[in-house]
């Protein structure tokens, strides 16, 4: 897609640059000229130098954006603007909007370098129907855009898959459409928590502009921001997230009788936790567990204790052994959680009673597990009401503790319009879900960037409020959680069909005969190699063999492995032919998921691995090959703040910083050992946020009110 400067008057000189050089005319008045738009993470800055003829120089702040995604892009479109000149340049493959973003930037910098405005091409009424990719794995978003006297008068979703991957996209469809229609702007924010949910929506709404005869980055209109501060006093705790660990912290403080204010940066109660499937538990007395055997304690302790190789935190994980019924009971019988009884550990099968699972609002689920949103709302609902001043808000981000003579106080935070918040309390518990969201962390501690099924809004910020406070972490390092795999690149636009992209993750995710890790070996495919991040392995097929799958379809084995993966919307027929199965293949080349090779050399090259080891795998048979990769995809972090059985934030020393406390995934690698992949039992990681939000709930309001 192309981007012009749209401007009438100047159009022909800034169109034709070199004209414009080779007759000296000037077009700018020399200076640097800044301007921004909202990208993919936030805004984007870009800052224009000219002299009376020519761009000298651009400069682009893009550091909201992903950096391996955004960053890049930004760069490759700077020296796009000062070779060509003008904002006529490609917008980035896979950075969609963090180019749209740089481009309006540019042209409205440029505008204010040649003293004009940057005005709205006019749009043709219509109804202009218009889809993109969202969050989902399984199908794009589709809108009705209706315009109307040059203004966007509705967006109506009219097909999405979004809220099948949970609850937080709706947040997107509620909240952000009536603000861009209010604003009629394309730099309205994203929700946060929601992000790629509310790119797709202002996806749509700049293609109906396009369609409608306009200029989608004349739409990127600056929206005024607050600069008002409110100051909120007297708590004797401050909840920082509110996702699962924070919800269950901020009800055992409440119901200890403390004064408690929630922070939350999206626009739902619950976070990651609300698409969890349920938590480990053992000795639960609730009615939901009648006739269950579950699994030995002693066992599950010691078993614990050896794969951690320490008994440095013996206490707290004989807390998170021996407790996790009684925590769960608390919180069923207080708070209103419900529970349907065990299912299988899927992880270690002989401890089948071990982890159990969330009722669905109405009985209903998503792919991640049941819809439970419902609950995290009854549960703060009924903390809320223990105290008058209780109270939390939502789309609200923390971003730094407040100090006073050296001691917290306090937390900073932003309403997404701008406000900023002081809140002012005794004691804060850091709740906001670990690192997985925080590239430079990620990169820091596991070397690359894995695939993730999480929210990318935990970006570390309840960490770095540790950190600057003295704390220190504990197994920061520990590998990211891992329970999912698929293709590593997915198809989220309709290349493929549902069903077609069900029998590429087959081909993918099946224990194949021929399975080779990227050195080319043979693969033993475990979950304790799947954690690695970063990991990734091929199915490696002949020729002959896809002939057979397009002639008398897939066999059981295919079915019995999709079934146990992510599910991508489709299916396809046991022993029906494919006929099709180019087209999958192509798709798949095209998107680097499959491999295609005439021999072993080839294909060694290709994965880029040793010939000799690949042909000793392969068994020396010089034919066509496809080769299908698999990749790990991750739920977050788990190593975070080291804490004691208070869960109060430890200093390196060891000494605790007497009113900050961590719980949940900000703390969770108490619990793991670096080195190894976290814990392999199912339901451990949900079941510290009972153990961690009861502990550190009622030791922060203990202490809150103390003082
Ligand atoms: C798809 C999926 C399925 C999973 N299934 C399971 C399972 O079945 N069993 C299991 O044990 N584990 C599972 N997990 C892991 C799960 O994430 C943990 O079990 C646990 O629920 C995490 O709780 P938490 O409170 O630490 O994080 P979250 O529930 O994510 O809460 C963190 C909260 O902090 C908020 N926040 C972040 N930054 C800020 C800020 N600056 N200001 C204000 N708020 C902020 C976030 O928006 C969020 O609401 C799953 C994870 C995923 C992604």
């Amino acid at each position: 897609m192309k981007k012009f400067i749209n401007i009438l008057l100047c159009a022909v000189m800034v169109l034709s640059t070199a004209a414009c050089s080779s007759n000296e005319e000037s077009i700018y008045t020399s200076g640097t000229y800044s301007a921004k738009a909202k990208g993919f993470g936030g805004d984007v800055v870009v800052s224009i130098t000219t002299d009376s003829t020519q761009i000298t120089d651009v400069d682009i702040d893009a550091s909201l954006e992903t950096p391996s995604i955004g960053g890049n892009a930004a760069e490759s479109l700077r020296e796009a603007i000062i070779e060509n000149q003008n904002v006529e340049v490609d917008v980035v493959t896979g950075a969609t909007v963090t180019s749209n973003a740089v481009i309006a930037a540019a042209k409205k910098a440029i505008s204010q370098a040649m003293g004009v405005e940057v005005s709205k091409t006019a749009l043709t009424d219509g109804t202009y129907s218009t889809k993109s990719v969202g969050y989902s794995w399984t199908g794009m978003i589709y809108t009705d855009v209706v315009i109307e006297n040059n203004a966007i008068k509705s967006i109506t979703i009219t097909e999405e898959h979004d809220s099948e991957t949970g609850e937080m996209a709706a947040t997107a469809y509620t909240n952000m459409i009536p603000r861009l229609l209010e604003v009629q702007s394309l730099s309205v924010d994203a929700i946060s928590g929601a992000t790629s949910t509310s790119n797709a929506i202002k996806d749509c709404v700049s293609q109906a502009i396009e369609l409608a005869g306009g200029d989608a980055s004349e739409w990127y209109t600056d929206i005024a921001k607050s600069n008002e501060t409110i100051k909120l006093e007297g708590y004797d705790v401050i909840v920082v997230g509110l996702g699962g660990s924070g919800i269950m912290s901020y009800c055992a403080a409440a119901e200890e009788g403390a004064t408690v204010f929630g922070i939350e940066t999206t626009a739902k109660l619950g976070g990651q936790s609300a698409t969890t499937t349920g938590p480990m538990v053992i000795d639960s007395k609730s009615p939901a567990f009648e006739g269950v055997t579950f699994a030995n304690p002693d066992e599950v302790y010691q078993v614990w204790l050896d794969y951690v190789e320490s008994d440095e935190k013996a206490d707290i994980i004989h807390e998170a052994v021996y407790n996790s019924g009684k925590y769960l009971d608390y919180y069923i019988e207080n708070f209103g959680l419900d529970f349907a009884g065990m299912i299988l550990s899927f992880v270690r099968p002989q401890w089948s009673q071990f982890w159990t699972m969330y009722v669905g609002e109405n009985n209903t689920s998503n792919i991640f597990g049941p819809n439970k949103t419902y609950q995290y709302n009854r549960s703060m609902d009924l903390a809320v009401a223990m105290n008058e001043k209780n109270d939390y808000k939502l789309e609200l981000t923390a971003e730094e503790l407040i100090y006073d003579n050296n001691e917290i106080v306090g937390v900073k935070a932003t309403y997404y319009d701008g406000t900023t918040y002081e809140i002012y309390g005794d004691t804060v518990i850091l709740a906001t879900g670990g690192y997985i969201g925080n590239e430079e962390m990620v990169l820091e501690n596991w070397g690359v960037m894995p695939n993730t099924v999480s929210s990318l809004v935990n970006d570390g910020t309840g960490i770095e409020m540790g950190l600057s406070a003295g704390g220190t972490t504990y197994m920061m390092g520990v590998d990211p959680m891992i329970h999912i795999l698929q293709v590593p690149n997915l198809i989220k636009n309709d290349d493929l069909t549902a069903n077609q992209k069900a029998i590429l993750s087959a081909l993918a995710l099946v224990k194949g005969e021929k399975a080779v890790t990227i050195n080319g070996t043979p693969l033993d495919p475990t979950w304790v190699e799947a954690q690695i991040p970063g990991y990734k392995y091929y199915n490696i097929y002949s020729e002959e063999q896809i002939n057979s799958y397009k002639n008398t379809g897939l066999t059981e084995n295919f079915a019995y492995a999709t079934s146990m993966f992510m599910s991508q919307g489709g299916s396809f027929e046991v022993g029906k032919p494919i006929s099709d199965m180019d087209t999958i293949l192509e798709v798949g080349m095209n998107y680097n998921n499959v491999l295609h090779a005439d021999s072993i050399s080839e294909l060694a090259k290709q994965i880029g691995c040793e010939e000799a080891t690949l042909r000793e795998t392969l068994g020396d048979n010089d034919t066509s090959y496809y080769a299908v990769a698999v990749s790990g995809y991750t739920y977050g972090s788990v190593g975070g703040l080291d804490v004691d059985i208070n869960m109060n934030v430890l200093r390196e020393d060891g000494t605790a910083i007497s009113n900050l406390y961590a719980v949940g995934t900000d703390s969770m690698g108490v619990e793991n050992i670096e080195g190894k992949p976290y814990t392999p039992w199912g339901g451990q990681a949900h079941a510290w946020i009972f153990t961690s939000g009861y502990l550190g709930g009622k030791a922060a309001a203990k202490n809150g009110m103390a003082k």
